[in-house]
């Protein structure tokens, strides 16, 4: 993901709005910046008012815990108590990179952070304006995606603006984002670890480093918002359909005279002509950057229903489920147990 970044140095801004951005972020305001996952809405962490406008700008409910992102794994342990030696294992292995742990909190974390859980989240991203930027700030930042809540995450410094308009005091321009979709969230404060949401870090990534101290069931009952079962949802009505579904799927909302449009890889030969097709490229990391840009288009093509083709639930293709599950409304890795890490292996990886 790295060596992606470093091919955009025209991602890279100026330093002169690194030090516009830490200004802002000092004097309580909020910056949108780029990273490798989705682009971030960001506050100082420490500081409750400026936290607490990231909920307000978002309208986002205010116990829906956020992200501390970090400059790199020595801070751990300002923000986290007694942080286990897995924890330390993980972020030598995946960071700066897709992956946030939950870890108990540190004394005077901030319950505007944590939705007044007593743990947090953390991550350091891999993004060298983000990177910059926290180097820059010196302290926590607080980012949620920069979209307002439940809708689709900004993957561009266009969709943030589409998004969120004036609202926010600074976006930063990096360019799209190198992997597309959220974080894995990887849940620490048990005896087992166990994922919260599925991303580009893998199921069998994290078995690699953990082996026996990783648990692959869908995380226990704690409030993970983000794995609510309507979530990355466009205007238009997403219906996730395995492919064999596709005809039968396309044809019933044909016929109730709604404009549809099909997300996959290829274009079906039978494919009725009223219908648009967005195209998805073969690779799932490539899908996974184009993901959230397409869901946006069929709001920007007016479509009624976007029928979408899921991936097998292989490597990032587990996410790229997840998120089209949430999109339809139908929850994800936690959600009515649909896509419980345990059930649906990714062994063919
Ligand atoms: P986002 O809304 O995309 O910024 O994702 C942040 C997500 O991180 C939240 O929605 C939660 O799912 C998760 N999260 C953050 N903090 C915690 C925490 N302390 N415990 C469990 N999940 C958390
Ligand atoms: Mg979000």
């Amino acid at each position: 993901m790295r060596e992606r970044n470093e091919r955009m140095p025209e991602a890279v801004a100026p330093s002169a709005r690194i030090g516009e951005a830490v200004a802002r972020l000092r004097a309580g305001g909020l910056v949108a910046f780029p990273t490798e996952t989705v682009y971030g809405l960001g506050a100082d962490a420490r500081n409750v008012l400026a936290v607490s406008q990231i909920f307000a700008v978002k309208d986002r409910p205010i116990e829906h815990p956020l992200i501390v992102h970090l400059a790199d794994a020595s801070q751990l342990g300002e923000w986290a108590r007694d942080v286990p030696r897995i924890a330390r294992r993980l972020a030598r292995t995946f960071w700066p990179g897709p992956l946030t742990m939950i870890l108990p909190r540190a004394r005077g974390v901030p319950d505007a952070v944590t939705g007044g859980l007593d743990t947090v989240a953390l991550r350091v991203p891999d993004h060298p304006l983000a990177l910059a930027l926290l180097r820059a700030f010196g302290g926590g930042i607080a980012a949620p995606s920069a979209n307002r809540y439940g809708r689709v995450s900004p993957t561009t410094a266009a969709h943030v603006r589409e998004e969120l308009g004036n609202a926010v005091d600074l976006v930063l321009d990096g360019g799209p984002c190198a992997v597309g979709i959220e974080s894995t969230i990887v849940d620490l404060t048990s005896p087992r670890a166990c994922i919260l949401r599925p991303g580009a870090v893998t199921k069998r990534d994290l078995m690699g480093v953990l082996g026996s101290a990783f648990s692959p069931i869908p995380g226990r009952s704690q409030r993970a918002p983000g794995c609510a079962a309507s979530h990355y949802a466009p205007s238009a009505r997403v219906v996730a359909v395995s492919p064999g579904e596709v005809a039968q799927v396309i044809d019933g909302w044909l016929g109730r005279g709604r404009r549809v449009g099909l997300l996959s890889t290829r274009r079906p030969a039978s494919l009725p002509s009223s219908v648009v097709w967005l195209p998805l490229a073969e690779e799932d990391s490539a899908q996974a950057r184009q993901l959230y840009a397409c869901l946006r288009q069929a709001d920007h093509l007016h479509l009624d229903v976007l029928v979408a083709v899921l991936p097998p639930a292989i490597g990032i293709g587990q996410a790229l489920r997840d998120r089209l599950r949430r999109a339809a409304g139908r929850g994800g890795v936690s959600g009515e147990g649909r896509l419980s890490v345990a059930a649906e292996s990714d062994d063919g990886q």
